[in-house]
This record gives structure tokens, sequence and C-alpha cells, in this order.
């Protein structure tokens, strides 16, 4: 290479310089060389001690899995470096070796490059969020105004107060990430007859002084019947209506959206704004996974097993209650009744009544991809 081309070089790259870049010229810069060996003007020579080692480009190769030569090192062996200029012609540096071999000066020019090359990423991540606006919007239109949400909501209201400690109960069970099932207590006659050899001759005995102190002479267990699992716990805990869940989350996603349309934004600033994003994301497909748990809950096999239970209780209610006044328990009738995706309380004339409609489909998750992709893509110019 002759000494007109590396001069010819070193006066364009001068003019490339990535220090002190507004956003729209960082966004056209280019910091990563993807094949540096091949540059011109590369030499092995060492680094002559009086000439100025600018970073013009950095190079990463552990995706291709190809090492590079280093200046230092005389032979292929870093994936990640840089590009150095000298007057006197380029050396590509490993990563190390640029720490190594040179002084504090050179390693805050490297942050300092570094932070730039990062800049330019979450310029380009925030060119592609501002694109995806109008999207964005739309899909929270939809999403908002989906009959889901309304079915969801008016269900949720309908099953709180409509089915009173029933609901409570249930919520019990899935808070505590709990089976269906009803404590019954049962009169224990092995443990009886056991007490009753244990005794022997002094049975009749024990039962008077027992009877005399007002003190229960017969034995008692308790005993789990298990109903079945809970499907679709997340609606039987959730309390609050999507729809004002949504209207939050859109407000927070508006004014995120608001702060990141400033320009001269920090990378801090940028970053933060993103991570706030993905925070409302998170809460976003929560209540999509709500919209999925309305149609578990409501399935026929779910509303049987929750029917099943509720009357259990009720029946072990009324059991004990006799017990404890020492009467016959009445004969007991099902109060609750399961009948497809509908659930009914009460025999009267004004039966509490659930129903999910057949038409029922939870809302399509598109305001979750736009958002997903709108944080994730980089812009392409
Ligand atoms: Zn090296």
């Amino acid at each position: 290479m002759s000494t007109n081309t590396v001069d010819t070089l070193f006066e364009q790259s001068a003019e490339r310089s990535w220090r002190g870049m507004n956003e729209e010229m960082l966004l056209n810069f280019q910091f990563t060389a993807s094949d540096p060996e091949s540059l011109d003007g590369i030499t092995e020579d060492p680094p002559p001690p009086d000439e100025d080692p600018e970073i013009e480009f950095r190079y990463n190769m552990a995706g291709r899995g190809e090492r590079v030569r280093c200046v230092y090192c005389k032979h292929p062996n870093h994936f990640k470096g840089i590009v150095v200029r000298y007057r006197s012609g380029r050396r590509l540096v490993g990563r190390d070796c640029a720490l190594t071999h040179h002084g504090v000066e050179f390693e805050k020019d490297l942050i300092d490059f570094e932070a730039a090359f990062e800049r330019q990423s979450l310029a380009r991540r925030r060119r592609a969020l501002m694109a995806a606006r109008p999207k964005i919007f739309q899909d929270f239109t939809d999403l908002k105004t989906d009959p889901a949400v309304e079915t969801h909501d008016r269900l949720m209201k309908s099953w709180r107060q409509g089915f009173g400690y029933v609901a409570v109960g249930v919520a019990d069970v899935a808070r505590r990430d709990e089976r269906l099932k009803v404590t019954k207590i049962e009169r224990d006659e092995a443990a009886e007859r056991e007490r009753k050899q244990r005794l022997g001759d002094r049975f009749e005995e024990e039962r008077r002084k027992t009877k005399a102190a007002g003190k229960p002479w017969q034995l008692y267990k308790s005993v789990d019947l298990d109903v079945g699992p809970l499907d679709g716990v997340v609606f039987f805990k959730n309390g609050i209506p999507i729809s004002t869940r949504l209207e939050a989350i859109h407000e927070a996603v508006r004014a995120e959206l608001i702060t990141l349309a400033n320009d001269g934004l920090t990378s801090r600033q940028i970053s933060t704004g993103f991570r706030k994003l993905a925070e409302k994301v998170d809460e976003l497909a929560r209540e999509f996974d709500l919209l999925d748990a309305l149609a578990e809950a409501f399935s026929a096999g779910n509303l049987a097993n929750i029917a099943k239970w509720a009357n259990a209780q009720a029946e072990e209610q009324a059991r004990r209650e006799a017990v404890v006044e020492n009467r016959k328990p009445e004969p007991f009738y099902p109060r609750f009744f399961a009948d497809g995706q509908s659930l009914r309380w009460g025999t009267g004339r004004h039966p509490a009544t659930i129903t999910l409609p057949d038409v029922y489909r939870p809302a399509p998750r598109t305001l979750l991809s736009t958002l997903k992709e709108a944080l994730s893509l980089d812009y392409e110019p």
C-alpha cells in the first residue's frame, strides 16, 4: 500500500468521527467493521509511539467463530476488538490487548466509543418504537372494545355479587392454589371400638362420668372429600375489571411514549423508558391471561366441580349444625346446579344464574405482539 493511499484514508476517516454527533448522524454512522482484515491500509508494524491512536471501528466475529489477527499478538487471537487508525495506517487490536497495551486515556476513549455505539442502538430502537405508535394505539383501541373484555368484566361482577359466600370460598381456594375439597366430620367408629376394648369393665362407668360432665362421648374424625381441581384460577382471584386495568396500562404507555418522543434524551433515559414499557407489556400479558382463564373457569367440567363442591359444603354445614343442636339433620337438597357453561344458585323463582356465552373467544393477543416487536426491533432506515 502506498503512502498516498494511507494519507487519503486518513483524510477521509478524519471527517468521520463518532464524537459529538446528533441522533440523525449517529443513526447513519457505521461503528462495526464486518470484515476488519479486509479494510484498506492495515499494517502489522508496531504502533509508532509519536502518533495519536483514534478508535475507528469495532468488530465482533464471535458469531462467525473467526478470530482476527492482532498487531500485538501477531496472530489471529481475538473474536472481539477494534480498528485503530494511526497516521501511518490502521492497526487491528484485540479487545483485551487494547486495554493492556494502551494507557488510561485510551481506555477512556474506548468507553466513550462503546457508549456512542450503545447510543446508536438505543436511538434505532427508539425510532422503531416511534414508527410503531399508530399501530400500538389502534391495537389498544381494538382490545378495549373487544367483546371479550366486556364479557369478562360483566361475569366477574355477577359472580362476585350473585354468588356471595361461594365466590369468597372459591377465591380462597384459588389464592391458596388448592384443589376443591370439603372437610367432613364423621363418627370415628374404629376409634370408639378401640376405646371400648381398652376400657373393658370400666366402659359404662366412664361413659356416665363423661356425660355427667357434659362432654361429648362420641368420637369424630375429619375426612377430606376431594372434589377435583379448580381451573381458570386467576379469574376467581381477580377482583379488578380488565377495562379498568387496560385504561391504566394504556395511560402509562401513552405517557412513556410521550417522554420517549423527546429528542436529546440520554442513553439512560431511553433505556429506562424501554424498561418501563417492558413492565407494562408484562402487566398486559396478565390481562390476556385473565381472558383465557374465563373460558377455563366456565368450562362445563369446572362448573360441575364448583356446584358439587358448593353443595357438599352446604350439606356438611347443615349436618354440623344439627350435631351441635343434637338433632337429626334434615334431608339435603342441592342448591347449586351446573348446566354446560352455566351455573345456577337456588331453585325458587329468582335463582342467581351466570352463563358464559357460547360465542365467547378471548381477545387476540395482537397488541402484545405489536408492543414486543416494537420494543425489540432495530429501526431500518
Ligand atoms: Zn492481541
